[in-house]
């Protein structure tokens, strides 16, 4: 997880207009997924013309080695093709189904360590800002955690929030505890402490990603729900792989850091969504 003061410049000049989040859990990523997917089937269709490539170049050349060569490293490719397709037709079922199909958290595996820096790059060929395929990345890890349906108990879950939902004016340390919050209503906090208490879950507010790392090690959740921008988030969901994340945006209606808010509603539907009765 990133450190929270670390180059708000680079924030603000990759910020979003600000979105209204969505109640509904289930269009909640709708709208986001497309950019993954049409970057997943880029990659594809890349990766298909780079093996024929591979294959067509020395074909002109191989042929006259040997007869055979060219047809034996066909089929070699084709085998490497078809494993790929299989893999990313299996993906996008499973984004698109919102059920976990085989090997989902292996899927969810993939899509963290490796998908996401790939589908950076080829998104940057294509002009696709990185935080829209980072709010991309967030609603199809979500995703696959709820394809995964998890139920945890209260005490195996986590919330863990950034310290900038805190009022800028209020003295009171939440870093340490969150319930030293006194609740007068000027921020989130009050809202997020009193579901804590409600749901019986831990919570806690993280000024960077060291300290995110060291809650998440003292806590040892079995899933987390975090609420912070597209880059903590991305970041939070990799250096948290293999426990579950599931990510709620911020809002910024003063910029980035400073005063930010949360719909409560959708932090308490997450919550509703992973614990069992
Ligand atoms: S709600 Fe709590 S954290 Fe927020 S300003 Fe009031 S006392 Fe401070």
């Amino acid at each position: 997880m990133k450190d929270s003061t670390t180059d708000i410049k680079e924030r603000e000049s990759s910020e979003e207009p600000l979105q209204p989040e969505r109640i509904d859990l289930g269009s909640f990523t709708r709208p986001r997924k497309r950019v993954f997917i049409f970057l997943l089937l880029a990659t594809s269709l890349l990766l298909l013309g780079v093996a024929f490539l591979l294959w067509w170049v020395p074909y002109v050349g191989l042929a006259n080695i040997h007869t055979s060569v060219p047809v034996i490293l066909a089929f070699l490719l084709g085998c490497v093709v078809l494993v790929s397709l299989g893999a990313v037709l299996t993906l996008v079922f499973t984004i698109i189904r919102g059920k976990n199909l085989f090997f989902n958290r292996r899927i969810r595996g993939v899509v963290i360590r490796v998908l996401f820096p790939l589908l950076v790059g080829v998104g940057r060929c294509f002009g696709i800002r990185k935080s829209e395929i980072r709010r991309s990345f967030v609603a199809i890890n979500n995703q696959l955690v709820m394809a995964e349906a998890k139920k945890v108990q209260p005490e195996q879950m986590l919330i863990l929030l950034p310290h900038c939902l805190q009022n800028h004016d209020c003295a009171v340390r939440i870093t340490g505890d969150v319930h030293n919050c006194k609740s007068c209503g000027k921020c989130k906090i009050k809202n997020l402490a009193a579901l804590s208490e409600k749901y019986h879950v831990h919570v806690a507010v993280a000024t960077g990603g060291t300290l995110a790392r060291k809650i998440v090690v003292e806590k040892r959740p079995r899933i987390i729900i975090a609420v912070a921008c597209e880059r903590d988030l991305t970041s939070g969901i990799q250096d948290a792989y293999p426990i579950p994340v599931f990510g709620v945006f911020n809002q910024r209606p003063f910029g980035p850091c400073y005063d930010t808010d949360v719909n409560i509603d959708l932090v308490e539907k997450g919550l509703k969504t992973f614990l069992s009765n």
